[in-house]
C-alpha cells in the first residue's frame, strides 16, 4: 500500500485544525487503497493551537506533530514537516481548507497514470482580493519568471503532492532562507498544473499584509538570480558612456566655440541623478550581501520545542534494548 505524507503548517489556527482533520479524513476515508498520516507543524502559534494538536494526535494515530520553539515562518514549517515525512507521497497544504483536500484523487492520478512527479495547484480567480494585490501579484510572476530559473505559472500555490524522490531533491537544498515556490520549480521535475476555484478562508484570519507580500516578491528574485546586479552594472557602464559624450561636447564646444555651458542646473540634475542611482545600486548589493550574511551563519531553519516524533524514536529504541 501507498504510503501520502500530508504536510500542514498552523499558525493561529486552533479555530479550524478539527474542522481541517475531519474535513480531510472524508477524503482520506473515500481513498482506502492508500495511507495517509498527517505531520502538523505549529509555527509557534500565540493561541491553543498546539493543545488542539495534541488532543488531535491522542484521537488518531495517524497524527503526528512537530511544535516549534516560536514563529519562523510557513518556510520554516514546510520544510520541517519534508524532513520529517517518509512517505511515498509527500502533500504541502494550508490548514484553513483553502486547499481543499478534495482533489487527492486528481493528483494521485497525475502521479500514478500521467507519470508526473509533481501535481501542484494554481488558481485561476482572484475574487475577494483587492485588485491592487491581483495586479501585483501579476507583475511579480512576469518579473520573476524572466528573471530567474524559476518558471511558474500566474497563479502558482504551494498547495501541491511530490514523488519521494522530488522531496528529497528538494531536502537537498538547505538554504536558510527559503523560498519554497521557487525551489519546487528549480529542482526540475514535471509538474502537473490543475486548477481550482479557492473559497474564503474557513476560520481565523489572513497572517499576510502588504509589506509582507512585497518582502515576498523581493525573495522570490533575489534568492534565484543575480540580475539585479547585472543591472546594476550595465546602468553604470550606460551611464559612463553618456557621460563620456557629453564631456566631449561640452569640450569641444568650450574649446572650439568658446560657448561657456550654464551652469548649476545642469550639475544639480547630474548629482541628483547620480546620486539616486548610486543609492540604489548600494541598495541592491546590500540586499545580496545581507543575503550571504544570513546564509554564512549557518543557523537552523527552525528549532523544535515539542514533538510526537521523539516518542515514537524513543519507542522504537525501547523496542530494540
Ligand atoms: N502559516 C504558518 N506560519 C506563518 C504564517 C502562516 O505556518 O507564520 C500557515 C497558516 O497556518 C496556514 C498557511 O500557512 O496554514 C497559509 O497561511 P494563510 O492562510 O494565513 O495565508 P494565505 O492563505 O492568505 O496565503
Ligand atoms: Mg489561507
Amino acid at each position: 500500500m501507498k504510503t501520502i505524507d500530508l504536510i500542514v503548517p498552523c499558525y493561529n489556527e486552533e479555530a479550524g485544525l478539527e474542522y481541517f482533520v475531519s474535513e480531510t479524513n472524508k477524503v482520506i476515508d473515500s481513498l482506502p487503497d492508500y495511507s495517509f498520516r498527517y505531520i502538523l507543524v505549529n509555527d509557534g502559534s500565540r493561541d491553543k493551537t498546539y493543545l488542539v494538536m495534541k488532543k488531535l494526535a491522542k484521537e488518531f494515530n495517524n497524527i503526528k506533530y512537530i511544535s516549534f520553539s516560536r514563529n519562523f515562518g510557513k518556510e520554516a514549517a514546510m520544510y520541517a514537516g519534508l524532513q520529517h515525512s517518509t512517505a511515498d507521497y509527500v502533500v504541502v497544504m494550508d490548514a484553513d481548507l483553502q486547499h481543499p483536500p478534495c482533489v487527492f484523487p486528481q493528483m494521485i492520478e497525475a502521479l500514478e497514470k500521467e507519470g508526473y512527479d509533481c501535481c501542484a495547484t494554481k488558481r485561476d480567480d482572484r475574487e475577494g482580493e483587492s485588485k491592487f494585490r491581483g495586479i501585483f501579484s501579476k507583475l511579480f510572476f512576469k518579473i520573476s519568471n524572466k528573471l530567474t530559473d524559476v518558471k511558474n505559472p500566474y497563479g502558482a500555490m504551494d498547495y501541491r503532492m511530490m514523488t519521494r524522490q522530488m522531496v528529497d531533491a528538494i531536502l537537498e537544498l538547505s538554504e536558510v532562507q527559503r523560498f519554497s515556490k521557487g525551489i519546487f520549480s528549480w529542482v526540475g521535475f514535471n509538474t502537473k498544473w490543475i486548477s481550482f476555484k479557492t473559497v474564503e478562508r474557513q476560520h481565523g484570519t489572513t497572517t499576510w499584509k502588504f509589506s509582507g507580500l512585497f518582502k515576498y516578491a523581493i525573495d522570490g528574485i533575489t534568492c534565484f538570480s543575480v540580475a539585479p546586479l547585472r543591472f546594476t552594472a550595465v546602468m553604470g557602464a550606460v551611464i559612463f558612456l553618456i557621460s563620456l559624450i557629453y564631456i566631449i561636447i561640452t569640450l569641444i564646444q568650450t574649446l572650439f566655440f568658446g560657448i561657456t555651458t550654464p551652469g548649476y542646473v545642469t550639475t544639480l540634475c547630474a548629482v541628483l541623478f547620480l546620486g539616486g542611482i548610486t543609492e540604489m545600486s548600494i541598495g541592491i548589493l546590500g540586499e545580496y550581501i545581507g543575503r550571504i550574511y544570513m546564509e554564512s551563519k549557518d543557523r537552523p531553519i527552525y528549532i523544535t520545542k515539542h514533538s510526537n516524533f521523539e516518542e515514537e524514536n524513543n519507542e522504537e529504541k525501547e523496542n530494540m534494548q
